[in-house]
């Protein structure tokens, strides 16, 4: 049960298991909740003194990113306490999210994130809500496509760096996902769809 994990010189924070999508090609299923060597499974959620505790020094990586098999804006005032934490360290902070959390809470929480995150990572995997809906069969159904645009157009006031990223999935027209992230005035990097598990 890891809180966190190394990969390319980086550190990844897994704070929770709950996802607002229920992917079926989400690589948890396949790698058995295994990422490059590390168990993702967490059998209860992490307080923050423990995630904190699991990061150690974290001046020795380039960046730290909230990224695990789950959604870690599902758990926004630990997420927040985290990163108050890392950016009182003067670190380098990015989350990958599923860019649902406003519609989650019914209320604006990009505010929240000012000042301690970076970079924002949302992932549109589909190119109108019908397809979005079955590809990654997210909690809001097909009013979730519309929702993440809107939350990546939002995250402009507040993120410096906003990124739509999108999974290079058999039968995914990538480069209209990449149309959208343009005309939504955001940045734009596809993913390799990892389908072999990759110990390292
Ligand atoms: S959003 Fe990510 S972690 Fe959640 S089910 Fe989909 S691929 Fe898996």
């Amino acid at each position: 049960m890891d809180f966190s994990y190394k990969y390319a010189g980086n550190l990844y924070l897994n704070i929770t298991n709950r996802c607002f999508m229920a992917c079926p090609y989400c690589i948890k299923h396949k790698w058995e909740n295994k990422f490059r060597g590390n168990s993702l499974k967490l059998d209860r959620e992490p307080t923050v003194e423990e995630v904190i505790k699991s990061i150690g020094d974290p001046t020795k990586y380039g960046e730290i990113i909230f990224c695990g098999y789950g959604d870690a804006l599902i758990r926004l005032p630990e997420t927040i306490e985290i990163a108050k934490w890392l950016k009182s360290k003067n670190i380098r902070v990015r989350i990958n999210t599923a860019g649902l959390a406003n519609r989650y809470y019914h209320r604006n929480i990009l505010p929240e994130l000012k000042g301690l995150i970076d970079v924002i990572s949302i992932s549109l995997n589909g190119t109108n809500p019908k397809e979005h809906n079955e590809i990654n069969r997210p909690m809001f159904k097909e009013e979730s496509f519309d929702e993440i645009i809107k939350f990546a157009k939002s995250a402009k006031e507040y993120i410096p760096t906003v990124v739509i990223t999108a999974v290079e999935l058999p039968g995914l027209d990538v480069s209209k996902v990449k149309e959208i992230a343009k005309s939504a005035g955001v940045l734009f990097r596809s993913r390799p769809f990892l389908d072999e598990y990759e110990e390292q």
